[in-house]
């Protein structure tokens, strides 16, 4: 599905705009200055034709450097985006803010349609018209709160849109949304700080209170990411780190919402039961899964000769999973999470078709049966890969197989194919 980035400073009605494009009232907006959404990309529809909106707002404004954060974001959104919906306040005028949006625009050479937003009615639409200044092209004169105008604006949308997408077999959308998951005190927040730049912690100085937004969009080797819930990682003061129930609620939270994890665990410590519950929650959820061995920089040459042999025992049932050791504090080897999270991806979109699946199958059947169980043997007749994301099997039988056997069915199919990054899901379905 193509992609269209609502970008525009805070407060010019981006939210409801993008709740006009959705054709639904839901509570997206919210009036309390520095509450933040819960969601940045959303599928829509008009006319017919699907595409993702990516909504750049969520940031409250009128703090120092709030301009650049947001222009730093929009980019980020920009460059994810196949079109972009300039949204600006006609009301208003443009504002610098706006001017710095225009510029990563111009740069970006992304289709803009601009929209003058807050055109209740025929009097203001002047004030629309004055928005040409903006070196933009025609301004779409529109109400988001009342609906006028969005109709045509949404026409101009799809219209900058690149034809229908060729014919790849996976569905083109958003950035994936990525969560980093782990125990307290592992080096999460440190992790996302050094990946978003520190210094982009926003923080309101006026009301001194700090603005986090939930999601943010992070680019790593040119591909960008939706990084989720990451307001926990975010808040200067956290609650006491022993309050485990919060924390396993809020990690549950985030698994949900994301595609891959990034599980960080603390190099120096032994892999804790802790530990193993939030992975079984990531391979039950069907999420990919990267793990970061971190804090590298405090291990000795002992330690790491201990935590390979943990990894052996421990975490025998992730092998799939791609590592890296690396340290958040002094960001060594942090460039190379980009890479381990693309593999997460690519084995978690991962499709078979049913013909090389069934050859596969075949030979499986044939080399290593399923043994006799009560008189009878169950085969594998047939299978065929029902989802990616995560790879979802359904393997139709004539009996029941043991788990032995499909942890055997699941080893060979990542021996053939790879599935780098991904828990696979295997189905039954026994014909007896
Ligand atoms: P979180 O609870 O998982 O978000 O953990 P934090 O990011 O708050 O980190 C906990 C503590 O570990 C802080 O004192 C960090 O400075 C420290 N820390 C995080 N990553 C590293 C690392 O790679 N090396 C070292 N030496 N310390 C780290």
């Amino acid at each position: 599905k193509p992609v269209v980035a609502v970008v525009g400073r805070p407060n010019v009605g981006k939210s409801t705009l993008v709740n006009r494009i959705l054709g639904r009232r839901e509570a997206v907006v919210q009036d309390v200055p520095g509450v933040t959404r819960d969601r940045v990309s959303y599928d829509a529809i008009w006319n017919g034709r699907e595409f993702v909106v990516v909504d750049t707002g969520g940031w409250a404004s009128d703090a120092e450097g709030m301009a650049a954060r947001i222009a730093e974001q929009a980019e980020l959104a920009i460059s994810a985006a196949d079109a972009v919906l300039f949204v600006v306040d006609a009301t208003v005028g443009t504002l610098d803010e706006d001017e710095a949006v225009v510029r990563v625009l111009r740069e970006s050479r992304k289709p803009v349609v601009l929209a003058a937003n807050k055109v209740d009615d025929a009097r203001a639409e002047a004030e629309a018209a004055a928005m040409w200044n903006l070196g933009l092209g025609e301004p779409y004169a529109v109400s988001a709160m009342h609906g006028r105008g969005t109709g045509d604006l949404l026409d101009a949308v799809l219209e900058a849109l690149p034809e229908a997408p060729r014919g790849t077999f996976e569905e083109v959308r958003g950035p994936r949304r990525v969560a980093i998951v782990g125990k307290p005190n592992v080096g999460k927040s440190s992790l996302l700080n050094k990946l978003a730049g520190s210094e982009r912690s926003v923080v309101d100085d006026a009301s001194g209170t700090t603005v986090d937004p939930v999601d943010e969009l992070v680019e790593l080797d040119g591909q960008v990411y939706q990084f989720v819930d990451t307001a926990g990682l975010r808040k200067r003061v956290r609650e006491a780190s022993g309050h485990e129930y919060y924390a396993s609620l809020r990690t549950q939270g985030a698994i949900e919402r994301a595609e891959i994890c990034v599980m960080v665990i603390d190099s120096n410590e032994t892999v804790s039961d802790q530990d193993m519950r939030i992975l079984t929650s990531v391979a039950e959820a069907g999420r990919g899964l990267v793990l970061v061995f971190n804090k590298w920089d405090l291990t000795d040459e002992e330690r790491r000769y201990y935590l390979e042999r943990e990894i052996e025992r421990d975490l025998r049932a992730y092998a799939w999973a791609p590592r890296v050791n690396m340290s958040a504090l002094t960001g060594s080897h942090l460039n190379r999470l980009g890479k381990v999270i693309e593999t997460a991806v690519s084995g978690w979109e991962q499709r078979i078709s049913t013909g090389k699946l069934n050859a596969f199958l075949g030979r499986l059947v044939a080399s290593h049966p399923h043994p006799v169980r009560g008189g009878k043997q169950p085969r594998i007749l047939f299978g065929t890969q029902a989802q990616s994301g995560p790879p979802t099997f359904i393997l139709f039988t004539s009996g029941d197989l043991d788990a032995t056997y499909l942890r055997y069915v699941e080893r060979r199919l990542r021996e053939e194919f790879g599935f780098p990054g991904t828990p696979i899901h295997l189905q039954v379905r026994a014909r007896e």
